[in-house]
């Protein structure tokens, strides 16, 4: 199905043509119908399957058939992200589609002087992309008002909530008017998900996309057993032997991060780290050059990384393995972007154990394992409990499998 049967006007379509999209993804083909016939919507939907465009394309039709005059400090749709790298991004996008369009954007997000962001609400915004945090803080100052609003999406609902944003979203929801459409894009919909849902929209439209659609990205997941001192080296050699062009490689802290880089670096590796510890100009900076190819190697701690996104990146490292599954999904979706393959490989030590437990059994499926020649660790890491077999109902009482997770 071609985009022009969705509803599309023509400078839109003509805008995704110049991008490049030849044909709506799953989640654009589902969720653009929905959001123009108005109604309210909960979507299922990771990161890496064209979800930004699914939300964002019929806004932008809706938006030009808007005859209302914008008063000063008002906007017509509010989109919520958990970060500020995903705001800049998601008003990337909007910018992309909106390019023959008659209609203003804006980011809005902390750890940068507030008052441009002030200034450029005077007249009024079409579309404010924000972080909780600052648009309370713009909301408290009286900067923005939003009896004009007509759209509220909240966008990797799950990540939000993840890093604490329930008391933020609550209080900005409490000021929107009740006529609203509402949408919610969450990588999974979880009980917490449910919950907000409810508090949020009401009869709202649910749509998911399938993981094991043809059209998800494909991703090659695979995993090294690997002792925790020896996974610097580990890293080097896959890099130098494999001649890696990129890699986003994730690891647990912001010191972890400033080591591995200079680890790297001693074997004549040049890596850049990226965490929340560097200021917004620098991370803005390192995502540009990293994307450009200049930068090769990003070491990034998980939180910072969340919004990042690239196209065309090959590879992903989780050099630690996160404490929640989801983090992995929501990782290992920054590769295999919208039809590319990607490929994802973890270093998994016996301390990452538990981790890698949780993350199979939330997958439903073991990771194959690869061994690197030299690297076999000492300390083993045994097979998932999800492959736990009994022989025999006798002698496997004291052991419980875990049962496969429902979401
Ligand atoms: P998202 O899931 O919104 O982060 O999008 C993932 C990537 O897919 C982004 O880089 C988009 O530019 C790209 N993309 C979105 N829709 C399409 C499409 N229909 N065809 C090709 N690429 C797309």
């Amino acid at each position: 199905m071609p985009f022009s049967k969705l509803g599309l006007s023509t400078p839109i379509l003509q805008a995704l043509n110049e991008c490049g999209y030849q044909q709506p993804t799953p989640i654009q083909k589902k969720a653009i119908p929905v959001v123009l016939s108005g109604k309210n919507l909960i979507a299922a939907a990771q990161t890496g399957t064209g979800k930004t465009a699914s939300f964002v394309l019929p806004i932008l039709q809706k938006l030009t058939e808007q005859q209302e005059a914008l008063r000063g400090k008002r906007v017509r749709v509010l989109i919520l992200t958990p970060t500020r790298e995903l705001a800049i991004q998601v008003e990337e996008n909007i910018v992309d589609y909106a390019k023959h369009l008659e209609i203003s954007s804006l980011a809005m997000y902390g750890g940068v002087d507030s008052e441009p962001q002030k200034q450029a609400l005077i007249y009024g915004i079409d579309i404010l992309v924000a972080t909780p945090g600052r648009l309370l803080d713009m909301m408290y100052q009286r900067a923005v008002h939003f009896d004009q609003l007509d759209t509220l999406v909240l966008d990797e609902a799950d990540r939000m909530l993840d890093m604490g944003f329930i008391d933020d979203i609550t209080k900005i929801v409490d000021r929107l008017p009740e006529q609203r459409q509402s949408l919610l894009f969450s990588a999974t919909l979880s009980p917490q998900i449910r919950q907000l849902a409810k508090s949020t929209i009401e009869q709202a439209t649910e749509i998911s996309v399938a993981s094991n659609s043809d059209n998800t990205p494909k991703i090659d997941q695979w995993l090294v057993t690997v002792d925790k001192d020896k996974k610097s080296a580990l890293l080097s050699q896959m890099i130098l032997a494999n001649q890696w062009q990129q890699a986003l490689i994730f690891i647990q802290t912001k010191h972890g991060s400033a080591k591995l880089v200079s680890q790297l670096e001693k074997r004549g590796i040049k890596a850049e780290a990226f965490h929340s510890g560097r200021s917004q100009a620098s991370r803005s900076k390192l995502l540009a050059d990293f994307k450009s190819g200049e930068v090769q190697f990003v070491v990034a701690t998980g939180i910072a990384a969340r919004g990042i996104d690239i196209d065309d990146l090959d590879r992903v490292v989780n050099y630690d393995l996160p404490d929640q599954s989801d983090d992995y999904i929501h990782r290992i979706g920054r590769t295999g972007r919208a039809g590319a393959i990607g490929e994802a490989i973890s270093f998994v030590s016996r301390d990452d154990f538990r981790n890698l437990c949780a993350i199979e059994s939330r997958l439903g499926q073991l990771i194959e394992r690869k061994e690197v020649e030299g690297f076999a660790p000492i300390k083993e890491v045994p097979v998932s409990i999800l492959n736990f077999r009994p022989k025999s109902n006798k002698g496997s009482g004291h052991y419980k499998p875990r049962k496969k997770p429902s979401k």
